[in-house]
């Protein structure tokens, strides 16, 4: 079994279906639910940050 990297909470991105923009789980926070900090808009993409390291199979 392998053991996968410790998650953090910043790797996961959320983005506006409306607007586009990236949203972080920080700034959700301050809304205190989930909700478009730029457009007001209530449907968010969950994904992960574009910060991703290659990993090449083995
Ligand atoms: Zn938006």
């Amino acid at each position: 079994m392998e053991m996968e990297p410790a998650r953090r909470e910043e790797e996961i991105v959320y983005v506006c279906a409306r607007c586009g923009r990236e949203l972080t789980p920080r700034d959700l926070a301050l809304l205190h639910g989930v909700r478009c900090v730029y457009c007001g808009g209530r449907i968010l993409y969950k994904t992960r940050s574009p910060r991703v390291k290659e990993v090449k199979a083995i």
